[in-house]
């Protein structure tokens, strides 16, 4: 090692585990520390998770991965700066004054304020919401999950009403504690995760007063600054613990971090991440398209100046569907052996699962979708069950293309994809040929990491410029080219919107 070698620090907050990456001036990991944390399914359709959990989750990691790092010869003095990246949505509400949360997080998956998003639909202005901020009345944002809040806890609604009620996403909630709470004060969100509030201007990045006024909040809470996604003070510095003095300097939302980990700059590019959910991000520049055939605008990443957009399309059920065959249905013990038990049998058997166990989210936006499988007969193996569960996120990932490319006018020509569901070559190779161009996998997949290692990496002058990144985590890779006919892909992807139409309306 030579002594001027220096390393960012990668917290990546995600859905089902928390990992901290340390990764050096080539984009490789050098040392990681992955954790798990505890999931609440209070009732069906709920999920939460504790706040204070989440920030023991970070701490856990850093010290495992630094421990790590220092056992090869590095020092942790050589981490010049740190980026976070992390579940988007998911709500976190604090007393301002304490620091101390006041509800457990309700994560993005989380459906219970149906009720709230219909209401909400039925007033005044609802339909000019989405062009202002660019998503559409859901259960997803966080707007909704905060109303069902000061609806349903008394202690939240005090808060609210006294006055000391601060708001934020995981971002903000991190940042606010790794700075030390109340004392330093630290509360800022990056424009990326501001906008998947529901409460920010997509042109001017600002609150916009009209989206307060219509969610009843305007003035009453405390709200953090939103600043840009790359930053050398914003975001302050680590307060104690084995980072202790660490500048944080990039933040970014997971699949904004995923799109700037894939490096994709360009107007043109897009990724998908094959996570808990699937997310697939479109760059489409410097101004905003809003869509109009169910995608949602977002900004794919803030670098100071000129803010960068995405169209967006997102899946709520993938890898957790291959988890359901695992913990619910006890097909295998580890989700990579999805792989081999789907290779075991040819085809899906005639079997389609629409994995819609919260609603089905982009484009089709059905709320009262149900998970079902179609087409079961006394020839159907767990084989082609896990064929089908696989197949139905590469179903969605293609009508999300299809309205992709309706919205902007171009196809794809090339998809970079990423997250654990990405491993399963099956998986790809099915995507490739659903949606008929080849299917990009590097070889390094912690571009969600990476991507939030850049911002801060930028920030701290790291890397200088984009052109420097270009090579970073090329070598490698793995292309998947489809290797049937459009007709067969065509019929196939019939069938699957059959499917959906069906899945619609059952009540139980
Ligand atoms: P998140 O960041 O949302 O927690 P990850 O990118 O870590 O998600 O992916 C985890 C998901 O990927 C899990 O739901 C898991 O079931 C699935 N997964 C992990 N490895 C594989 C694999 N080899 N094949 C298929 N699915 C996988």
């Amino acid at each position: 090692m030579q002594s001027s070698e220096v390393f960012v620090g990668s917290i990546d907050q995600g859905t089902t585990s928390t990992r901290f990456l340390i990764i050096n001036r080539d984009g490789a990991p050098v040392a990681s520390h992955q954790v798990e944390f505890g999931q609440i399914y209070p009732h069906p359709g709920w999920h939460e998770h504790d706040p204070l959990e989440l920030v023991e989750s970070v701490e856990t990691c850093i010290a495992g991965a630094v421990e790590f790092f220092e056992s090869q010869g590095f020092s942790r003095t050589s981490i010049a700066c740190v980026g976070i990246t992390n579940q988007r949505e998911t709500t976190i509400v604090w007393d301002h004054e304490t620091g101390e949360p006041l509800y457990n997080a309700i994560v993005w998956t989380d459906t219970r304020s149906q009720a709230i998003v219909a209401e909400l639909k039925s007033r005044p202005g609802a339909s000019k919401l989405q062009s202002l901020c660019g998503l559409p009345l859901s259960t997803y944002s966080s707007a909704t999950k905060l109303l069902w809040m000061l609806e349903h806890v008394p202690r939240v609604r005090e808060a609210f009403e006294r006055g000391t009620l601060a708001f934020g996403t995981v971002d903000a909630w991190l940042v606010y504690r790794l700075n030390g709470g109340p004392d330093a004060n630290v509360f800022v969100s990056d424009s990326t995760n501001a906008s998947r509030t529901m409460f920010v201007n997509l042109e001017t990045l600002r609150y916009d007063d009209s989206l307060l006024d219509f969610f009843g909040i305007k003035g009453k809470l405390h709200l953090p600054r939103i600043v840009p996604s790359s930053d050398s003070s914003a975001y302050g510095v680590i307060a104690s613990g084995t980072l202790a003095r660490a500048p944080i300097m990039g933040c970014l939302g997971d699949q904004s971090a995923a799109l700037v980990g894939q490096k994709g700059f360009s107007p043109g590019m897009a990724k998908n991440t094959y996570g808990t959910g699937c997310f697939l991000l479109y760059n489409v520049g410097e101004k905003p398209v809003f869509s109009k055939h169910g995608l949602l605008t977002t900004v794919a990443y803030h670098f100071g100046g000129k803010p960068v957009y995405a169209l967006e399309g997102s899946i709520a059920v993938a890898g957790s569907g291959v988890k359901f065959l695992q913990d619910n249905l006890s097909f295998f013990q580890n989700s990579r052996e999805v792989n081999d038990l789907a290779v075991t049998v040819e085809d899906n058997g005639g079997c389609v699962f629409v994995t819609a166990f919260s609603g089905l989210f982009a484009p089709y936006w059905i709320d009262d979708a149900k998970g079902t499988i179609f087409g079961i007969t006394q020839f159907t193996q767990k084989g082609h069950i896990a064929r089908a569960t696989l197949e139905a996120t590469c179903f969605q990932t293609k009508a999300i293309l299809d309205a992709m490319e309706k919205d902007s006018g171009s196809a794809l020509t090339e998809l970079a994809v990423d997250g654990g569901m990405s491993n399963s070559d099956l998986a790809m190779q099915t995507q490739a040929d659903l949606i008929s161009i080849p299917v990009y996998r590097p070889k390094m997949r912690e571009t969600t990491a990476l991507g939030a290692a850049i911002a801060a990496g930028l920030a701290a002058g790291i890397w200088r410029n984009f052109a420097e990144l270009r090579d970073i985590n090329r070598a490698g890779g793995t292309v998947f080219e489809p290797q049937v006919t459009r007709e067969e892909s065509t019929a196939k992807f019939e069938q699957w919107e059959k499917a959906v139409r069906m899945s619609k309306g059952w009540v139980s």
